[in-house]
């Protein structure tokens, strides 16, 4: 069981200076995990730690022999290009590594002279996905974007029957995830306006996004087996940001009865750090099931889980576009909300998932849904703030938004803060849409 422990020392500096400025994502308490290399430099890519505004690099660190023990185990876990090996290790290889990375790079350290020279800026790096990912699964966890979209369609009879009871999910495409920087075309397919007879083919006209947290699978479980709601934290490597790209007008004529499709599966982007869940463990809390709602079935359910199941993840959109960026405006911030209100929490999901004899194996990657608040501005997608639509959203460069234009780049970043423990960050994903190829 995660535990909280010297990791996450709110004192603790680091000598690498920039890790110790107060707005940083990258403190020494964070420690995210990703794969890079120098910008189109004749280098492959390979695993590193992101410390404020550079990357150390695990496996010129491993050549370094300066671990030894479960930290070096860790290391030899991470000489390939892709994180998978080191999410399959488990989690005691995870905890053993952070806490000789956390030392190694504290203000003090013996080691600096041995890692100083194996630091790379972040200024000069490009990431490649951080893992390999055979399955991506996509939940719907937040009632409130279930509810607002819902209405849309239902206004009578917003949320489904099950919503209450089973976390939903849909498989989607591990292929198209992309890693925060590249761009994609509008997609092209059936639309149907609601007045015509029939549909035609052509660009998307409804392009929009999804704010949505990652979840990295660690060790998986057998064929056949589940994993219990207490355990689950055993079989997650950690976090990252999720932005679940959607074609609402292709997903409005395709998604009866088998739900989401091409509507989905053109792009969704991810951050490149992936915070680990020690990492996460102070911004736990609470999870509350309203008492005239359902409550879970015994499998999604534990006094650890009540305890501590949710994440107080604040979660932000911004946008840019060719206007702004031609007159060098700031990017102009859509909604801000936090995944603490989840209806569903990570562990539920993960248990959900499994229920059924289900596989999960290492690098799989689970999304939250899009993430939306209680309130319309927290609202995760353009769908919710601009009431399908009928509602532009006003930008400060005087321009508007229903839905994304051509050369419109979404920025979503993700952080967690609480008194009494430093800030830690995931960085952002970022993509730009290009024109269709029609
Ligand atoms: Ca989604």
């Amino acid at each position: 069981m995660l535990t909280l422990n010297e990791t996450h020392d709110p004192q603790l500096k680091s000598w690498v200076s920039s890790a110790n400025e107060p707005d940083t994502d990258f403190p020494i308490q964070n420690l995210p995990f990703g794969v890079f290399r120098r910008r189109q430099a004749a280098e492959g890519f390979r695993i590193g730690v992101a410390i404020g505004d550079q990357i150390l690099d695990l496996r010129a660190l491993r050549g370094a022999q300066v671990f030894d023990g479960g930290a070096q185990i860790g290391l030899d876990a991470c000489q390939g290009n892709t994180l998978n090996a080191l999410m399959a290790a488990g989690v005691d290889i995870w905890t053993t590594l952070r806490l000789a990375l956390s030392r190694a790079l504290r203000e003090g350290s013996s080691l600096r002279p041995q890692l100083e020279p194996l630091l790379v800026p972040q200024s000069e790096a490009e990431y490649a996905l951080p893992a390999t990912i055979g399955d991506y699964t996509d939940f719907y966890a937040s009632i409130h974007h279930a509810t607002t979209v819902g209405k849309q369609f239902r206004p009578d009879n917003p949320l489904m029957p099950n919503y209450k009871w089973v976390p939903i999910g849909y498989h989607g495409r591990a292929s198209s995830v992309v890693v925060s920087g590249e761009s994609f075309p509008r997609p092209c397919g059936q639309l149907k306006p609601k007045d015509a007879d029939q549909p035609s083919f052509g660009a998307s006209q409804r392009l929009d996004y999804e704010a949505e947290m990652g979840i990295f699978i660690g060790p998986g479980n057998a064929l056949g087996t589940r994993i219990d709601i207490d355990r689950t934290e055993n079989h997650i490597f950690g976090m990252c940001i999720l932005n679940d790209w959607s074609a609402r007008d292709i997903q409005a004529w395709e998604y009866q009865p088998l739900g989401p499709f091409l509507a989905k599966s053109f792009a969704s982007t991810i951050s490149p750090w992936v915070v680990t869940l020690e990492a996460l463990l102070p911004y736990r809390t609470a999870w509350e099931r309203p008492a005239e709602d359902p409550q879970p079935l015994p499998y999604l359910t534990s006094e650890r889980n009540k305890a501590e199941g949710a994440y107080d993840i604040q979660m932000e959109v911004l946008l840019t576009t060719d206007k702004s960026r031609s007159s060098q405006a700031e990017p102009a911030r859509l909604s801000r909300t936090s995944f603490r209100h989840s209806y569903w929490n990570v562990a539920q999901m993960v248990a959900h998932h499994t229920v059924n004899g289900c596989n999960l194996q290492s690098g799989d990657l689970l999304g939250t849904g899009t993430q939306s608040g209680p309130t319309p501005e927290e609202a995760g997608s353009l769908l919710e703030l601009t009431v399908g639509g009928q509602k532009p959203l006003e930008l400060p460069w005087d321009e508007k938004r229903t839905f994304l234009a051509d050369g419109d780049e979404v920025i979503m970043r993700a952080w967690c803060e609480k008194p009494g423990y430093v800030r830690i960050g995931f960085g952002e994903a970022r993509g730009k849409v290009l024109p269709a190829q029609l």
